[in-house]
């Protein structure tokens, strides 16, 4: 493992991003989303997508500064196409459309589709909380069949994240947000650079055989080369038996077919879809009960006795906010492979190795 300061960090995605033809805006952006993933402990969201994001821009997977399109409109809901643009861009446009809704009338629902990978949802929730609102999200993650429904060992869902987002005055948002796979793919990816291994019923192959190898998703593969799922023969399990796999279910058919973006089926290219609902809570609330009870409940779930006495009993987000903290200031863990992958990614794209270089001097 090596650690990296998250400025430094920042600031090499950018170049990479920008030397491979994005705005430097864009560029910025991307290298601001994917080091926050790091920062709250989703590594698996995070710098290590550098290679793959550069290797759909290559491919047309994705498009540089893309705005989104407004298909329909109507005052309280909005059906956006993201033209492929990266989800970076994209995302915050469609959420920054919901907001100005709810905003005029107190519930607004947004659909998005087609957008390139909008890496960790939470961002979408945390960007809706700090405009005061609460807000859902469905997610699918089109052309990423890898996850295998309950009672069967075949890729039928992505890993169709799930979020909800809770303003909070004066604490950071409550932010439940999370794949309705056992671990996200990039876990297992991160696994297989000798990262965080995975819980041991993570994964599931074609005869049945319940696993935590990468290999069962990605066959043989060199140590920094990029991983392909559709090289292994397994899949990634729903979590949560019939109850979590019912939820990914939801999650292709509101983020995928009904925002336009298809349900997952093989053969497609990669996209996220996105149905978001947000709620102004000024609104639906006006005697302001609201932010005392959630506060007094959150108190009382976090008086629960823990079963380890030397760990908190913690809300949704909670883990995210304290690892922000601690890695802002202390950076962040990178498996060598994963930091190597970057290197040759930049380097390809025309950095010096001398720039590369400065990161981990
Ligand atoms: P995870 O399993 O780490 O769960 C995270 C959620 O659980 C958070 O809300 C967190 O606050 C909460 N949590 C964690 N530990 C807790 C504890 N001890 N007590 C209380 N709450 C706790 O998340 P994941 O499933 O690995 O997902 C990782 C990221 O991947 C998410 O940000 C998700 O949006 C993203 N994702 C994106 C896509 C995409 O296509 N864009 C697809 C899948 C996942």
């Amino acid at each position: 493992m090596i650690t990296i300061n998250a400025d430094r960090m920042r600031a090499l995605v950018a170049d990479i991003f920008s030397a491979a033809g994005c705005s430097r805006a864009e560029a910025e952006r991307i290298g601001h989303y994917l080091v926050i993933a790091n920062l709250t402990g989703h590594d698996s969201h995070g710098v290590q997508r550098v290679p793959r994001y550069l290797e759909w821009l290559r491919s047309g997977t994705v498009n540089a500064d893309r705005e989104v399109k407004v298909l329909k409109e109507t005052p309280v809901l909005a059906l956006v196409d993201a033209q492929r643009g990266f989800g970076q861009t994209v995302a915050p446009q469609a959420v920054d459309i919901g907001i100005r809704k709810a905003k005029a009338m107190g519930l607004s629902a947004v659909a998005l589709r087609n957008a390139g990978h909008i890496g960790r949802v939470g961002d979408w929730g945390e960007r809706a909380a700090e405009a005061g609102l609460v807000s859902v999200h469905f997610v699918n993650a089109a052309g990423s069949a890898l996850v295998a429904p309950y009672g069967g060992v075949e890729r039928r869902f992505s890993t169709a994240p799930y979020c909800v987002g809770v303003p909070r005055a004066g604490a950071a948002p409550l932010i439940l947000d999370f794949a309705t796979s056992i671990v996200a793919e990039g876990k297992v990816q991160n696994a297989s650079f000798g990262g965080k291994p995975l819980p041991a019923d993570a994964l599931v192959d074609r005869d049945g055989s319940i696993s935590a190898d990468p290999h069962v998703l990605y066959g043989q593969y060199a140590p920094t080369a990029l991983r392909d799922y559709t090289k292994g023969s397994g899949a990634i399990r729903a979590f949560g038996d019939h109850k979590g796999s019912g939820l990914a279910f939801m999650c292709e058919v509101l983020g995928g077919s009904l925002t336009g973006t298809g349900a997952t089926e093989p053969g497609q290219v990669f996209a996220n879809g996105m149905l978001s609902f947000y709620i102004d809570p000024q609104v639906i609330d006006p005697e302001g009960y609201f932010p005392a009870d959630a506060a007094a409940f959150i108190a009382r779930v976090k008086a629960t006795r823990p079963i380890d006495p030397k760990a908190d009993v913690l809300v949704p987000g909670e883990p995210e906010e304290r690892l922000r903290r601690e890695r802002e200031a202390n950076g962040l863990p990178l498996p060598e492979n994963t930091w190597g992958a970057i290197a040759e990614a930049a380097i390809a794209v025309g950095l010096s190795k001398a720039r590369v270089q400065e990161v981990t001097g």
